[in-house]
């Protein structure tokens, strides 16, 4: 694609209020994120953690309540939201959103998502951030356009349908740390990428789609994409080596739409 057009596209979604950002691919990026798919799993490429290692099923930490929090609410920091589990209700709004972060988020995920900025920041490493909260009306025209243009089957490998996006709840979001890696999986190795890979957990983030788990997650790689389930819980996954909330809660995988 031209820089052109993504940047006229960015301007005109900044203008309606929203971040551009998520995936909006030229046939470039679609061809690229094929090709990183496959270089995806060589070890020596593999910038995350837990890929290699088999993954526990059940093996519950003594410390950790498994219920502490919902995995169905959508207003629960551990909702699980895939292509088998809807938002309930499909509409969902989070109440409360704010900014603080950089990007409309839950009130406690944007105050997370301040602080690792600034962490990031002081490190050395400056930490952007795309999207954030994306409306269920806004999911709902993205995933047609790509429908049109892509069809259905591919446009549900990079987008989520309307009411199955974890941008929709609030709790997620897209950072970023040059424009030539901005939603691209090359993010994971940059400094900015590193640093979200081996501290994001201290701040209560995730990253919600690791390499090589499409089959679990029903997405490529998206080391970009970030997902506050709060300090708890990713430094349990961490710990653990548990790379996906899917198999840490023993969920189904979700790799296709039911
Ligand atoms: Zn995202």
């Amino acid at each position: 694609m031209s820089l052109a057009s993504a940047d006229v596209r960015d301007a005109a979604m900044s203008a309606l209020g929203v971040s551009a950002a998520e995936t909006s691919p030229s046939p470039g990026d679609v061809s690229e994120a094929a090709a990183r798919a496959s270089a995806a799993i060589d070890p020596i490429t593999a910038p995350s953690q837990a890929q290699d290692v088999p993954t526990p099923r059940v093996s519950v930490s003594p410390g950790l309540d498994m219920d502490l929090h919902s995995l169905d609410d959508p207003a629960s920091p551990w909702v699980v939201v895939n292509k088998s589990r809807a938002i309930d209700p499909l509409t969902w709004a989070p109440p409360e959103l704010d900014s603080d972060g950089g990007a409309p988020m839950v009130p406690e995920a944007s105050a997370a998502l301040g602080e690792m900025r600034a962490a990031a920041a002081d490190a050395g490493v400056p930490l952007a951030v795309g999207t954030g909260y994306r409306a269920h009306g806004f999911q709902e025209y993205l995933y047609g356009d790509y429908v049109a243009r892509w069809g259905r089957d591919r446009a549900d490998r990079f987008s989520a349908r309307p009411g199955y996006s974890e941008h929709q709840t609030g709790w997620a979001v897209d950072v970023y740390g040059s424009a030539a890696c901005r939603l691209k999986a090359c993010f994971a190795d940059e400094p900015a990428g590193e640093w979200v890979a081996a501290h994001g957990h201290e701040y209560g983030f995730i990253e919600r789609y690791p390499q090589a788990t499409e089959d679990v997650t029903g997405y490529k790689h998206e080391p970009w994409h970030l997902r506050y389930v709060g300090v708890e819980l990713a430094t349990e996954m961490r710990e653990r080596e548990i790379a996906t909330m899917e198999e840490f809660f023993s969920l189904d995988p979700a790799p296709e739409y039911g």
